[in-house]
């Protein structure tokens, strides 16, 4: 959503539920947008006699998951959907700035219009979002404040996370294919890789990588120009999930993952993901837990049929930041090799089970970061 749209969904709503909804301008940028922040509250009650808690979204303009999370609280909190969220709304008021950095925003960028980095002007305040957002806070005295925000990857290498360029390409593909395999009626743009916008101006200076990386626009607008490319997809939402002992794989302990596409029966599917073993937070007294998985512990199933321990590919991986920004200890990346045929066109799973009677020293196994890398020879 862009900032313009979250603008207007806010005025609907504000609009729509008068008795709840206050919309409250915070400031303008120097680029004249406001920066909104709706106050949901009962008007029956004083401020000051209300829990107060403040939510603050997208201070980096290129993290828009933290707008629609800040909308999707204030829709849950105006429709009063459950007897829950009405109880709270009537001890608690609750203000919600979906978007803290509009400029930022339209240009999906981290920082302002001047190139400043908002969430590093809190102490100072000088900048005219955070300015805004500070006497707010300070007339409003919540109690709590929450900021919000989204782990981006950084193509430039100035973030912990550099893909490579195939990686990188894959990726688009992947995004297009799963996006035109559900026949939208129309397409309004692809997230084209930021790669061309960061660092060094590659079309200059490196001909040969701002053509191939270009190849890819060729590609995307058709299933058709898609059909038997690579995609590489990656899966990090809703991980890691955990598998502990004698718990059924259905429950809590399965990936649910979509590739879309007619031409995956041609293709070999690579799944791979990491995982390690991790002390079980019950156990009582002193022991080590090694945070390799015992061969033998989890059963892997892929679309409900078990993978044989033979099939797993296990490579040692060291300590350190991996993709999705976990910090991990030492542990291992798992790979499964299958025929395309083995996978679903929609969603697929892929399930852990740790068998056996559970014993109070037994690790729960955490598993991080499934991909898909879709190949085609
Ligand atoms: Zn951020």
């Amino acid at each position: 959503m862009t900032a313009e749209e979250v603008q207007g969904w806010l005025k609907v709503v504000a609009r729509r539920y008068p008795r709840t909804t206050r919309l409250v301008e915070l400031t303008q940028t120097r680029e004249q947008r406001p920066v909104l922040a709706p106050e949901v509250r009962s008007r029956r009650v004083p401020l000051r006699q209300l829990r107060r808690c403040a939510a603050i979204c997208r201070q980096h303009g290129d993290e828009p998951d933290t707008s629609s999370v800040g909308l999707e609280l204030i829709q849950s909190l105006v429709k009063l959907s459950t007897l829950r969220i009405w109880q709270v709304t009537e001890c608690t008021a609750v203000l919600v700035v979906p978007v803290a950095n509009p400029d930022g925003a339209w240009r999906m960028s981290r920082c302002n219009s001047l190139g400043e980095d908002l969430n590093r002007d809190w102490s100072a305040g000088k900048t005219a979002e955070v300015g805004g957002l500070r006497s707010k806070l300070r007339g409003w005295s919540p109690q709590l404040v929450i900021d919000i925000h989204q782990w981006v990857p950084r193509h430039d290498g100035s973030g912990s996370v550099k893909f490579s360029l195939e990686e990188d390409l894959g990726m688009q593909r992947a995004l297009a294919q799963n996006f035109l395999a559900q026949q939208p009626d129309g397409i309004y743009m692809f997230n084209f890789p930021c790669r061309l916008a960061e660092g060094a101006n590659i079309m200059h200076a490196d001909s040969a990588t701002f053509l191939r990386t270009t190849s890819v626009l060729r590609e995307m607008g058709s299933l058709k120009t898609l059909a038997r490319k690579d995609k590489h997809y990656p899966f990090y939402k809703e991980l890691p999930i955990y598998a502990e002992a004698n718990r059924p794989r259905q429950f809590h302990q399965t990936i649910r993952f979509a590739i879309r596409g007619k031409d995956m029966r041609a293709a070999t599917v690579t799944l791979r993901f990491r995982w390690i073993a991790e002390r079980n937070p019950h156990a009582d007294g002193k022991f080590r837990q090694s945070s390799i998985v015992k061969r033998g512990l989890v059963k892997v199933y892929l679309n409900d049929s078990e993978i044989s321990e033979a099939a797993l590919r296990k490579t040692k991986a060291p300590g350190g930041r991996i993709p999705s920004g976990f910090l991990l200890k030492t542990h291992e990346i798992v790979e499964i090799q299958v025929s395309g045929r083995e996978l679903r066109d929609g969603e697929n799973t892929l399930a852990f089970e740790m068998p056996k009677f559970p014993h109070e020293r037994d690790p729960y196994v955490c598993v991080y970061e499934l991909e898909a890398d879709v190949t085609f020879r």
